[in-house]
């Protein structure tokens, strides 16, 4: 069995040119999502379109969330409103405790505590479960979901963030997330098939740290959540919107 990665964004959350990081990975004919900006559901049309592959949100069967920055979560609220409303369901929602700790009170409620039944009713409270299943990720063991297993491990961020090991089928995609450079993560990453890395400034990862990895490593890695500056000459190269990738 093979995986696939779909690239729905890859800018950093100033990018004029594109959307913020944001992708898919496949095994088995089962789609998840890893972390959901906003305009998710645009940005999966344009991308899978691009691809060949035409794909909606009904057949993203989870998401799995790094950390709480708008770049990255800014879609939540849609997704989860498009699950409920027009798909019926519930979304599936993955992420270390440390990141979801807060994911309601201080990111989701202001925008979904309250639905109206009707133009006459009053508001009726509403609450995380109304709208998600969330599962935790755990650092000390791989958590199942579907085809897939799903490993973490903090980085160096501003706020609770994690990496993914994402495997299926024997094959891996390992996602750096939003961190510093860090040689432990580096090492962390390292055994995946293919491997997605962001670049920045300041607390991010710069560019010349990757660039002088060693080449078996730079050459199973691609460049994700980069500025609309970057000059990437040689391995690690930039992953594009709309990229398929079989690993
Ligand atoms: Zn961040």
């Amino acid at each position: 069995m093979t995986m696939r990665l779909l690239a729905l964004g890859v800018g950093d959350a100033f990018s004029a040119r594109h959307f913020s990081t944001a992708f898919c990975v496949e095994a088995a004919g089962r789609w998840l999502l890893i972390d959901c900006p906003h305009p998710i559901r645009k940005m999966l049309a344009e991308a899978s379109l691009k691809a060949g592959i035409p794909l909606d949100l009904d057949a993203v069967e989870g998401v799995v969330l790094t950390h709480l920055h708008g770049d990255h979560a800014s879609g939540l609220e849609s997704f989860g409103y498009f699950n409920r409303f027009a798909l019926g369901r519930r979304a599936q929602l993955l992420a270390h405790p440390l990141v979801s700790h807060r994911l309601w009170e201080g990111h989701l409620a202001a925008g979904m505590e309250h639905l109206l039944p009707s133009a006459e009713a009053e508001p009726v409270e509403m609450g995380l479960p109304d709208y998600f299943e969330l599962s935790s990720l755990d650092e000390k063991a791989p958590v199942p979901f579907g085809p897939f297993t799903i490993e973490c491990r903090r980085t160096i961020h501003h706020i609770p963030t994690t990496a993914l090991r994402i495997h299926a089928g024997g094959r891996t995609i390992a996602y750096s997330a939003d961190t510093t450079f860090d040689t432990s993560l580096i090492d962390w990453l390292a055994p995946a098939d293919l491997i997605l890395h962001e670049t920045g400034y300041g607390v991010h990862t710069p560019y010349s740290a990757l660039e002088s990895l060693p080449l078996p490593l730079r050459a199973k890695m691609r460049l994700v959540h980069y500025p609309d500056e970057l000059e990437a000459t040689g391995d690690p190269r930039p992953l594009t919107e709309g990229d398929l990738l079989t690993v």
